[in-house]
């Protein structure tokens, strides 16, 4: 016990200025950066407004966010396909689906400081900014053009998808045909979609190149008020299972002015985030608009034929469209904690160990005894066939457990002499610091145990 706190107390604070235990975007825009989780885009050169790169630990977030969504609603349902679809579309792809013409945000521009604002985002008459006279609001359409092939001119131009579905709607047929799919059943489909917002911002929360989470689930008239129901419960209970404290969670249902025409209803998950409660995920009713209009557009009957009933409609869809991006960042806010241990103030990253970039640490407690040292970097090959683990044995342990603690380890090794004699290690739990010693042998079976459990 008392080599346990002596390990702790070497260790440097690691909380940064701000109310202790406050979670401030501050406090999480400085940790990414100093932890290599999110970085400026294109820093050196004075960064480009609202872009960001996601650094190496950033990565691996966000690719375990977007994994434990795969595996909820892909590989753990007998009713649902994976689709990856391409970026750019045929045009008329976003005229069926009303983009091109409804697709826009009221502008306004400042004659004064010619800063632009979103009309909708603005109280008053005057700039928020310098109180300066206003334009009259513009439609200003968020799609971003761009052209195919090498002549500029109007037959060429193509965009860039604003959002993931359209690719799932005009796939509807090919994977229901190819995978024999019978009503009701979703696709999936993981991927970059881009906006030309008018005022980004709130860090990664709001920016021009995104990625979504998105389900279009297929359903019979008439059974969409339940699979609505089903969706809203489902993807609530998925934002917990994660870890986020269920106080920072609500839904707020759209008002009938809100909902798109075509909607018949629509619910907002929203997080607690220091800016107030935002939508981290938006699930609607979209009826049968959207296979509809494509069948329209595209000349190609789109709807099923019943063979239960012997008759064919147009299905109902349900979406629950998600940002990747928004849920890496509620999960790294919600999993932001600072506590006090042996006497020094920690912050800690309280990830549910699926989500955390790194699984385990294994963390040598003497570097210059060569048998040590052999022992965990032996320990370490054999994890990392299967996790991501770090070796690390550049400073003090009570350093590296921070350093650890800090990026949301659930757990870090330390191999020491007396391994060397009785084969066993300490593994330490990041959140109580708490220490097990288990033998060297049982390590694979007791992070699986830990790491892999529901
Ligand atoms: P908002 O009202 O915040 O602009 P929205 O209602 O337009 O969002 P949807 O079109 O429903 O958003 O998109 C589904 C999801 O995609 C959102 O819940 C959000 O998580 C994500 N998303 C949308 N726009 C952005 C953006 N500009 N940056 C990051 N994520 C975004």
């Amino acid at each position: 016990m008392a080599e346990e706190l002596k390990r702790e107390q070497e260790a440097e604070p690691t909380t940064t200025p701000g109310a202790p235990g406050e979670v401030t975007m501050e406090k999480i825009v400085s940790l990414c950066k100093r932890r290599g989780l999110i970085f400026p885009s294109s820093e050196i050169y004075g960064g480009l407004g609202s872009t960001w790169d996601y650094g190496p630990l950033g990565v691996e977030l966000k690719n375990n966010v977007k994994a434990a969504w795969w595996q909820t609603v892909v590989y753990g349902r007998d009713d649902m396909e994976g689709l990856d679809a391409a970026i750019l579309m045929h045009p008329r792809v976003w005229e069926a689906s009303g983009h091109v013409e409804c697709f826009n945000d009221p502008m306004v521009d400042c004659k004064e400081c010619k800063k632009r604002f979103r009309a909708d985002d603005i109280a008053g008459q005057k700039c928020p900014e310098c109180g300066g006279e206003l334009t009259e609001a513009r439609q200003f359409n968020l799609m971003f053009r761009t052209h195919a092939g090498p002549v500029e001119e109007s037959a060429s131009v193509v965009y860039l998808r604003p959002e993931t579905a359209q690719g799932i709607f005009v796939n509807f047929d090919n994977v229901r045909q190819s995978m024999r799919q019978k009503l009701p059943f979703g696709i999936a489909q993981i991927g970059k979609a881009f906006r030309n917002e008018i005022t980004p911002g709130n860090f990664t929360f709001r920016t021009r190149e995104f990625e979504q989470m998105e389900i279009e689930f297929f359903v019979k008239p008439g059974e969409d008020e339940k699979w609505f129901d089903y969706w809203v419960e489902e993807r609530l209970g998925w934002y917990h299972r994660y870890g986020i404290r269920p106080e920072r969670l609500r839904l707020r249902p759209h008002g009938p002015q809100e909902l798109a025409h075509y909607a018949r209803a629509c619910v907002d998950v929203e997080y607690l985030f220091p800016m107030g409660w935002s939508e981290l995920e938006g699930i609607a009713n979209r009826t049968d608009y959207d296979l509809r209009r494509h069948s329209e557009f595209a000349k190609k009957d789109l709807s099923y034929f019943d063979e239960e009933e012997k008759r064919r409609y147009f299905p109902y869809v349900i979406e629950p469209s998600a940002g990747a991006d928004r849920a890496t960042l509620a999960f790294l806010m919600d999993a932001y904690r600072e506590d006090v241990i042996a006497g020094r103030p920690r912050a800690y990253l309280a990830f549910h160990p699926a989500l955390a970039p790194v699984k385990v640490a294994i963390l040598p407690l003497l570097r210059n005894r060569p048998e040590v040292v052999a022992m965990a970097r032996n320990i370490h090959a054999g994890l990392r066939k299967r996790w991501k683990t770090i070796y690390n044995d550049t400073a003090g342990i009570g350093r590296l457990y921070r350093r650890q603690d800090e990026i949301g380890t659930p757990f870090c090794i330390t191999v020491d002499v007396q391994s060397l004699d009785d084969g066993q290690v300490t593994v330490r739990w990041r959140d109580t610091t708490a220490q097990d010693r288990i033998a060297a042998d049982h390590i694979p079976m007791y992070l699986a145990e830990r790491l892999e459990a529901e």
